[in-house]
């Protein structure tokens, strides 16, 4: 191979600026490294600063005071069944065994936590709550202490370079001002650039199934970092599981802005269909009701609840906060449940003998339609619909990330199709497949992105 004429150099070159971009960027400074990082975009945060700012942890001070008993053993039980056991099993073990030692590395960072709730696959309230911007300038701000990351805008990383076949990668060709340019790696080079929610081309081959979908996530989750490694043979996992999200509003294909997921559900709300009937049982994980409200006419459901349901939100975190969707006019009203089908133009006799049959199942403790038996994943109490004035949330599917890629490694190290290390190349966030396997449980992908985005940035800067 020809002598590469470099442009540039540092030890390690980081692509994303998102949580586990900057997760990684943190600890290879941490270990010395001198690191680059490279956002496409004009701003960093990425999907990361859309988000619900859910976390999972297992086993905290918060949840302890809460009452809440929860256990490394309950977190990969949990994470296995959502995954419906198709996870690699290492990546489970790994992410219960950094968790807590990430939770109060944030704290320590400065990143606080308002609470913790009940969510999607979580057999305990698991989820802990944090203002996803506040938490990606935290850690923007902790590698920028380390006086060790360098951060570059507009420089969208486009191939990764080998030292010739077969070897080590040694860099990336990167647009910069314009130009495209070598970078050098001197210890490795860690993807952490996001999904490919936002790439129609990909979601044709690897999720067809899911067209019908709200495309949604940060602008530049294009699939470059799947794409740059799997031209170097790397393997791919999960991409069949593509799923999206149930409790989108509509309104997101067309309009901008954020918080548009809502899931009155895991209160206690019921969906119905545009027929004005329910057709799942509604504590299941939001990935599966995310399937079903697909497979509805029109892609469309309505979380149904009251005045009692209403007043159980939780302000200020986004899918719980139910007032938030009342001020910007989301929500549908009514005093009375046949006012509330004529706003919805749904048949008004077919809504009211809906919610009096599930009212009657909440009372009898069993819904002997759908099997649904607590308010997510077994947990929690059912409460019946009836205190006026009642609400409607319009919901779809929402394909707000895609959870699968790369295959890594325990020290998340891109592995070829033969299982073989590609050298020098690290993967951390949503771009990798193998954890979350068929769905994912709330909140494990931003844990996954510091807990797998530090362990990419410290091996990436120990790398020989
Ligand atoms: C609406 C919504 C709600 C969500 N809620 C939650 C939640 O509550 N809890 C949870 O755990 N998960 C949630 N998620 C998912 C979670 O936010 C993402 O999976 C996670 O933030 C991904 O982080 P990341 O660092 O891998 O990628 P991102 O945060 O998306 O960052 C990737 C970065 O890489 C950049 N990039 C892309 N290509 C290149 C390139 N070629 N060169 C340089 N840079 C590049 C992108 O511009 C982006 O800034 C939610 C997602 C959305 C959209």
């Amino acid at each position: 191979m020809t002598e590469i004429d470099w442009h540039r150099e540092a030890d390690v070159i980081v692509v994303g600026g998102g949580l586990a971009g900057y997760s990684a960027a943190c600890e290879a400074a941490q270990s010395g490294a001198e690191v680059l990082l490279l956002e496409k975009q004009p701003e960093i945060g990425g999907s990361t600063v859309l988000s619900g700012g859910f976390i999972a942890f297992a086993g905290t001070d918060l949840q302890k005071a809460a009452g809440i008993d929860d256990s490394n053993e309950r977190l990969v039980r949990d994470l296995e069944n959502a995954g419906g056991h198709q996870n690699d099993e290492r990546l489970l073990r790994v992410y219960a065994e950094r968790q807590l030692a990430a939770y109060e590395w944030l704290k320590a960072a400065g990143v606080t936590f308002k609470g913790v709730e009940l969510s999607s696959a979580h057999s305990v309230p698991r989820a802990h709550t944090t203002d996803p911007r506040l938490l990606m300038k935290r850690v923007a701000e902790l590698a920028a202490r380390s006086g060790r990351v360098q951060t570059l805008l507009d420089a969208p990383a486009e191939r990764l370079v080998r030292a010739g076949r077969g070897k080590p990668v040694a860099g990336v060709l990167a647009r910069l001002g314009g130009k495209t340019v070598a970078i050098r790696a001197r210890r490795g080079v860690v993807l952490a650039a996001g999904g490919f929610s936002r790439n129609p081309e990909m979601l044709k081959i690897f999720a067809p199934g899911q067209a019908r979908a709200v495309s949604y996530g940060g602008a530049g989750n294009t699939g470059d970092g799947i794409r740059m490694a799997w031209a170097l043979g790397a393997g791919l996992r999960d991409m069949g599981y593509i799923k999206g999200t149930f409790g989108f509003h509509p309104n997101a294909r067309t309009e901008p802005g954020r918080d548009w997921t809502k899931l009155a559900v895991y209160r206690g709300a019921i969906a119905i269909n545009k027929f004005g009937r329910r057709y799942v049982d509604e504590s299941l994980s939001y990935k599966l009701l995310g399937d079903a409200v697909l497979r509805q006419p029109d892609t469309i459901a309505y979380q149904i609840f009251d005045q009692g349901i209403m007043d159980r939100a939780t302000d200020g975190t986004p899918p719980f906060d139910f007032r938030s969707a009342q001020r910007r006019g989301l929500l549908v009203e009514a005093d009375s449940l046949e006012a509330l089908a004529d706003k919805l133009e749904l048949d008004a006799a077919t809504l009211v003998a809906t919610v009096k049959r599930y009212n009657g199942f909440v009372a009898g403790g069993k819904d002997e339609d759908f099997g649904r038996d607590g308010l997510s994943t077994h947990y929690g109490k059912l409460v019946k619909i009836e205190r006026p004035p009642f609400y409607a949330y319009p919901s779809t599917s929402g394909l707000i990330a895609t959870y699968c890629g790369l295959t890594v490694d325990p020290g998340m190290r891109v592995v070829d199709v033969f299982d073989e290390p590609i050298e020098r190349l690290y993967a951390a966030g949503e771009l990798i497949g193998g954890f979350h396997g068929v769905a994912y449980m709330t909140g494990s992908s931003l844990g996954k992105c510091i807990i797998f985005g530090r362990i990419a940035g410290r091996n990436a800067a120990m790398a020989d």
